[in-house]
């Protein structure tokens, strides 16, 4: 079976502000989201950090290893604060999914199943939902304040949705040296979608008009820019990045099965994947990249530095308030 992702990506400043410090990443294999906290360049510093170090990291692509790479951008954001004041207390949210072969797919083939799964990874208040017979579902928890209220009874869902608090996280990547990281697997199913943004788009945009969007407009290029201009059209007031994550499964012909437990249509190393960069990512003041024409960049993965080491000096706060 071969399992890939089509995506579909925009990151946009928004309305309001004039930094966009969200950043993204999409490839075949690989989709991730970060949502920058802190002044003066460090929260775009910070979700450029994370998504390019999740890319480097996530090799070989295991479930474990993906969850590894949250913690080394993690440490990578604390190591590259400690260093340069100017980025002291950046921090970003991270939600990621990828494609994960089965630890024994000729196994999992021969019993009916997937060979492959999805792993998803998320700290922070960036979100994953799933669209299923139109209906959106939310996959990932929120790390933030009125979620945790919401889980005590203190607020009811409808009046987090519109707290004034409802900015601050409980969890973000570059707050300690131990991140907690929240992770599952799924089976991949064919025409499912997904969508993987950052709050800048559903504090500004309903669900049920979210589910409109991606029900509605196929393409998914066209679907992540159709809730962007959602979201500005409803005021803008933050970033929006938005992932529409289209997971393609295809069987594999028999005889490609029959001899070779690995599954040559696959490319599963995200390393030589075609990957787009965006948001702060793309920003050619902050990295160097090769700015591709729809202002999205097409990045070598190779010239990417490797995670730095943990700093013992790291900030330590519960939580994070937006800039
Ligand atoms: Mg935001």
């Amino acid at each position: 079976m071969s399992v890939r992702f089509a995506v579909g990506a925009v990151s946009d400043v928004g309305v309001l502000r004039d930094l966009n410090q969200d950043s993204f990443l999409a490839s075949g294999v690989l989709a991730a989201v970060a949502d920058g906290m802190g002044g003066h360049r460090g929260g775009e510093v910070a979700s450029q950090i994370a998504v390019e170090t999740l890319m480097v990291s996530f090799a070989p692509p295991t479930f474990e290893k993906l969850i590894g790479a949250v913690k080394a951008a993690n440490a990578e954001i604390i190591a590259q604060a400690a260093v340069d004041p100017e980025l002291h207390g950046m921090g970003t949210t991270l939600c990621a999914m990828a494609v994960i072969p089965a630890s024994d797919p000729a196994a999992a083939r021969a019993a009916g199943g997937t060979d492959h799964v999805l792993g998803v990874v998320n700290v922070g208040d960036s979100r994953m939902y799933r669209l299923h017979n139109g209906k959106l579902e939310q996959l990932t928890e929120d790390h933030s304040l009125v979620e945790s209220m919401v889980r005590e009874g203190r607020l009811t869902r409808e009046e987090a949705d519109v707290h004034p608090q409802r900015n601050i996280v409980t969890r973000a990547l570059g707050v300690a040296d131990l991140v907690d990281v929240d992770a599952f697997t799924l089976a991949p199913e064919a025409n499912t979608r997904f969508l993987l943004c950052s709050d800048g788009l559903f504090n500004e945009v309903d669900d049920a008009a979210i589910a409109t969007i991606l029900g509605s407009v196929t393409n998914p290029d066209e679907a992540a820019q159709a809730l962007v201009v959602a979201a500005n059209g409803n005021g803008g007031r933050d970033n929006i990045t938005t992932l529409v994550v289209d997971v393609q499964v295809a069987a594999v012909e028999e005889e490609q099965t029959s001899n070779d437990t690995t599954d040559p249509t696959i490319d599963d190393d995200p390393s030589v994947s075609s990957v787009t960069m965006g948001g702060a990512a793309a920003d050619p003041s902050l990295r160097n990249p090769t700015t591709a024409p729809n202002g999205a960049a097409q990045v070598d993965p190779t010239s990417v530095a490797p995670a730095g080491s943990l700093s013992p000096e790291a900030p330590k706060r519960r939580w994070w308030r937006r800039g």
